[in-house]
């Protein structure tokens, strides 16, 4: 029956019939506990005071002081108050025992003793006896500890007025604070500060212990979030600029900046963000970027409309080739500045041979089919950038040559009379061949601000009417001629 007791209860039995008390001493002695003995309610008052055990045994009749009364005077005074009473009676009657657990009794065993019983009910008030012992010492230590505590932090409060001031402005910034557990896989939040909760709408406690994902909502698929993920796996720190969203389901834009708190070991144990919500600025951004966009678009707008204006201001409706007022504008210049680099500049006429009746046999509108054909070939045929191609007039054509001698002209003259006559346009009113021909006159200058640019323009005509008078469908260059 005995269980193992680390210690030796102290057990004080106090029985005025010496053969109880004989008996229940050697029960108890035999089980390992520490029996005293009294034999009056004076001398168990004594002993308790002396040295209080951990259960006393009590019969309820005794000389003078009874059982009752012993038990009242323990319970009395502070020392003795708090031991557990077993009260011993021949009685077995429900009122004795009602009257013994009024009295502060814990339990009551009758006589004659059985032995089992007694060891039971002894046992078992020893246990809470030594387990309440030992729950006021652990507690008596931890009231000393907290004494303790409490002691160092007055002491330190005074001195860490940084530390205070540090906390003051971590509780009184706009910017949202967060302190994420970084040992843990899954940085649950361990703290945030008055500013998130004002941002968010979410109080530290409903947040404690999540991960800041539930910031993101469904909205998990943000370039951001793929960086901010790469840092932590590093441990490094980073500033991203994502898409929040607070308690209520509204959007912000938080531009959280994290750092890492390091332990002496170099290990991440901390992430620290701080959070600004930095949406009137994006929406700024956003704003700029459609304004930018819009004008960006006006500029595009402007640029074509300044294209077509250009081509209607330059270009011939017809035969989409350079128009009149565009070759009076490039020859002009190109005489100025050719005159100051003193090199020639080279001049096509050319004229549709018999195009009067051309029109008067394939109509009008064949009549222009045919310019269209005519001017498109002749295009084809300068092939130097700053080479002009112009309608000069109704079939006639201008070529401007810069930098070109009358070799050359008279070359490329020569290949539109070729390029014409390739075409193979019928025109059999024509006096000359049964295709559409061209006369080209070509005339060459070196410029100078002394002379007028119609002297070129004169002598490339007078070519052009010579190659007319000579039968038509050739090339006449004024220089030779
Ligand atoms: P030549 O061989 O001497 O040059 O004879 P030609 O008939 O070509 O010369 P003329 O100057 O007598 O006639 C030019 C004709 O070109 C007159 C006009 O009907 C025609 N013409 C001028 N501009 C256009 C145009 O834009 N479209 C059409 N279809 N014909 C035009
Ligand atoms: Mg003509
Ligand atoms: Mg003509």
């Amino acid at each position: 029956m005995k269980t193992e007791t680390p210690y030796q209860a102290n057990i004080l039995i106090v029985e005025d019939q010496l053969d109880n008390l004989r008996l229940l001493s050697n029960i108890l002695q035999d089980q390992g506990y520490q029996v005293r003995q009294a034999i009056d309610g004076e001398m168990a008052l004594l002993a308790a005071e002396t040295q209080p055990p951990d259960l006393m045994l009590l019969d309820i009749k005794l000389p003078q002081l009874d059982g009752y009364q012993v038990c009242q005077q323990l319970k009395a005074k502070k020392n003795t108050a708090e031991i557990p009473v077993i009260f011993l009676s021949a009685f077995d009657q429900i009122g004795e025992k009602v009257k013994a657990f009024e009295m502060g009794g814990v339990d009551y065993i009758t006589k004659p003793y059985q032995l089992e019983e007694v060891l039971a009910r002894v046992e078992n008030q020893v246990k809470i006896s030594l387990s309440s012992q030992q729950l006021k010492g652990n507690n008596s230590q931890l009231k000393q500890q907290l004494k303790l505590t409490e002691a160092a932090q007055q002491f330190y409060s005074q001195p860490q007025i940084e530390a205070y001031l540090l906390h003051q402005a971590v509780a009184a910034t706009h910017n949202g604070i967060i302190i994420t557990d970084a040992t843990h896989p899954d940085y649950p939040i361990m703290y945030v500060n008055p500013g998130f909760e004002k941002m968010t709408g979410y109080s530290l406690k409903e947040v404690k212990g999540k991960n800041c994902r539930f910031l993101q909502g469904s909205d998990r698929h943000q370039p951001q979030i793929e960086q901010l993920h790469h840092r932590i796996a590093e441990g490094k720190a980073c500033c991203v600029i994502l898409r929040n969203y607070r308690k209520d389901g509204s959007l912000f834009w938080n531009e959280v900046s994290l750092s890492p708190v390091l332990d002496e070991s170099e290990k991440v144990i901390y992430y620290i963000g701080v959070q600004t919500d930095v949406s009137t600025r994006k929406r700024a951004e956003e704003e700029q970027q459609r304004y930018e966009a819009s004008l960006n678009k006006m500029n595009r707008e402007l640029h074509d409309l300044n294209y077509k204006l250009h081509r209607l201001a330059n270009l011939d409706g017809l035969t989409e080739v350079a128009n009149r007022r565009c070759f009076d504008e490039t020859l002009e210049q190109e005489w100025r500045r050719l005159a100051r680099e003193k090199k020639p500049l080279s001049l096509i006429l050319g004229d549709i041979d018999y195009f009067k009746r051309y029109n008067d046999t394939y109509g009008h509108l064949g009549g222009d089919d045919c310019l269209k054909k005519v001017a498109k070939a002749i295009a084809n045929t300068a092939l130097r950038p700053a080479d002009l191609v112009a309608r000069y007039g109704g079939e006639e054509f201008a070529v401007i040559l810069p930098e070109t001698p009358h070799e050359g002209a008279t070359q490329v003259a020569q290949r539109i009379l070729e390029g014409i006559r390739a075409l193979n346009i019928p025109h059999k009113a024509s006096d000359v061949q049964p295709y559409v021909t061209m006369s080209l006159g070509v005339a060459t200058m070196i410029p100078s601000l002394e002379l007028d640019l119609k002297s070129l323009i004169d002598s490339a005509d007078d070519a052009l009417f010579k190659a007319k008078k000579q039968g038509r469908d050739q090339v006449v260059n004024a220089r030779l001629s």
